[in-house]
């Protein structure tokens, strides 16, 4: 088989294989289809991240897991990589947000401030309520999608993703 066609086959294989972006793709990294075209799935971002939150997703491509710390923005990861895949370290890195879901525990009237705590740019507040356990909120402007929120809610109700913001 001529190499060029080989080449194209291996291209559409990997497009199907990460066909589906990730919920956190690697801060500074570019569109998911790009991303998926370059990466070779070396590793190397795995073992680079000092948090150890680059984990092999879908098709074996790097995903990040806030399940397991947070994103201190080190840009290890995109300093690594021998590929062309990740955007200048000055631009933003993503724009994910945290999203706090139904279950968190003030909806059932069970006081906990744990995200408050954990949240370095302070973008988690309580907002107070006569005779109601204070419920937490995002502020957008000031949360960079770091993740420490994640970790350290109890019932894991914050979720940190690109929902209702482009992804750039
Ligand atoms: S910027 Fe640093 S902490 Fe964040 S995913 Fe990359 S290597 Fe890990
Ligand atoms: S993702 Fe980071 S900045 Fe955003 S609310 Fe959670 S801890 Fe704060
Ligand atoms: S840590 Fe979790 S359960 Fe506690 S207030 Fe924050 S979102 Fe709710």
């Amino acid at each position: 088989m001529p190499p060029e066609i080989d080449l194209a086959r291996r291209g559409l294989l990997r497009g199907k294989i990460g066909a589906t972006p990730p919920v956190v793709q690697l801060p500074w990294s570019v569109d998911w289809s790009a991303f998926v075209s370059g990466c070779t799935r070396c590793g190397d971002c795995l073992t680079a991240c000092p948090e150890q939150i680059v984990v092999l997703g879908e098709g074996g491509y790097p995903t990040v897991d806030f399940l397991r710390g947070e994103c201190t923005f080190c840009q290890q990861c995109a300093t690594v990589c021998k590929a062309p895949l990740f955007r200048p370290t000055t631009e933003a890195p993503w724009r994910y947000k945290a999203h706090i879901e139904a279950s968190c525990l003030a909806s059932a009237q069970v006081f906990c401030q744990r995200c408050q705590d954990s949240c370095e740019p302070r973008a988690i507040r309580f907002i107070p309520e006569l005779g109601r356990v204070p419920t937490p909120t995002v502020d957008d402007q000031r949360c960079n999608g770091c993740g420490a929120c994640v970790q350290d809610c109890p019932v894991g109700s914050i979720k940190v993703d690109g929902r209702s913001v482009a992804l750039g």
